[in-house]
């Protein structure tokens, strides 16, 4: 079976514990809660991956520490680098599950996409991700284990204060809705941001919700990070065709919580993503539209080339009709800048997320399902 090479290991990961359950860990391990400071800095700041370096513990503990935990990072099944340097890790969690994240890499900074979720639930008609079955919500250790990973993979431990990181930035938009997961994103991000470890501004983080209505409040005051919203549509009977959650929170009650979102403003505008789908929502009248529909929130627009993937049912737009649009936009008094699309070749662009090898693992569970009920 699919495990069974796996280290079934007793030890707990100490990787994803919020500074609370860190404490009450170290605690019940009999130790006093200073430990926690020094384990956070070793773990975070430092990004050790054995307890044998803390040096600045003794070494029996170091030894009993090392005999109860560990500080595991997600499995890498497969690393891919595009030619244009994108990379893409694709993942494998603590029950097999199969998971991605990308690395886009710019002049003197870059960032990380990660995955909230194994799969998602939402099914967006042109997004590769929706159509995986497979759906689970990522633990916090699975989550932060993304960013631990890629700083590994790109030796950027121990965190300096400097700027000119290759991770400098994170982005929740590969795999999964993270409202969705709001807890689990929750406590993930906010070991990203913790002062005394990778600290990671606030200000470059942003979060990608498809338009969970309910949760974005909470998003802005509890976590305070950047939004961008994939609205794709300007009209409801388009979008409920691209983004079914679009039913059951349609445009005008998406743009009111946007207009409600806390810590919106002209410096902190919320990214509005739109999809260029070749003449499904790419007219100028659609443009038009679409910027009588945000006046007076603080916006920006980020076009994105439909990235196909095989079997999908839609077309990218010109490059002139996407360029045409981005002016009428522009014109209208809203940036809106065109993404260039990264890692293609290696299906690490957005909404191209889906592990290939989410087949086998379904005939593998098949095959194991029989197995249970012969
Ligand atoms: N679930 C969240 C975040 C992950 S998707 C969300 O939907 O916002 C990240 C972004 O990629 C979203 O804006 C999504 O609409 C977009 N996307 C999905 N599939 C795409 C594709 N095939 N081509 C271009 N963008 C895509
Ligand atoms: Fe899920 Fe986002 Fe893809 Fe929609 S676009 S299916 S919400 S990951």
């Amino acid at each position: 079976m699919e495990n069974a090479g796996h280290n079934v290991s007793e030890r707990k990961n100490l990787i994803g514990l919020s500074r609370a359950e860190l404490a009450a860990e170290m605690a019940a391990f009999g130790e006093k809660p200073f430990r926690v400071k020094q384990l956070w800095h070793w773990i975070y700041f430092r990004g050790v991956t054995d307890f044998a370096d803390m040096t600045t513990l003794s070494k029996p503990l170091r030894a009993r520490l090392a005999e109860h935990y560990c500080l595991d990072r997600p499995h890498v099944a497969r690393h891919q680098v595009s030619e244009d340097k994108t990379q893409k890790w694709l993942l494998k969690v603590a029950d097999g599950h199969l998971i991605e994240s990308v690395h886009i890499p710019e002049e003197d900074r870059g960032a990380l996409c990660m995955s909230s979720q194994v799969g998602c639930t939402l099914t967006c008609t042109f997004c590769h991700t929706g159509t995986q079955r497979l759906v689970r919500n990522l633990t916090p250790g699975e989550i932060v284990g993304q960013f631990m990973l890629a700083r590994d993979s790109m030796g950027e431990w121990p965190s300096p204060t400097g700027d000119a990181r290759q991770l400098s930035n994170i982005v929740m938009m590969g795999m999964g809705e993270p409202l969705y997961n709001f807890e689990n994103v929750k406590l993930a991000l906010q070991i990203v941001m913790d002062e005394e470890g990778i600290s990671l501004s606030r200000r470059r983080i942003t979060l990608s919700t498809s338009g969970v209505v309910p949760m974005m409040q909470r998003c802005g005051e509890e976590l305070r990070v950047d939004l961008a919203v994939s609205l794709h549509a300007v009209t409801d009977d388009i979008r409920t065709q691209l983004v079914p959650l679009n039913r059951k929170y349609p445009i005008a009650e998406l743009l009111e919580a946007c207009r409600r979102y806390p810590g919106a403003n002209n410096a902190r505008r919320i990214t509005f993503e739109y999809v260029m789908l070749k003449d499904v929502n790419d007219s100028d009248a659609d443009a038009r539209a679409l910027v009588r529909l945000l006046k007076g929130i603080p916006a920006k627009v980020n076009l994105i080339p439909f990235n196909p993937w095989p079997g999908a049912p839609f077309e990218c737009s010109s490059n002139n009709r996407i360029h045409a649009f981005s002016r009428i936009v522009n014109d209208g008094g809203l940036s809106a800048p065109v993404r260039r699309p990264r890692g293609r070749d290696i299906l690490a662009a957005c909404g191209q997320l889906k592990s290939d090898t989410v087949k086998k693992r379904k005939s593998e569970l098949l095959r194991e399902q029989a197995a249970a009920t012969a």
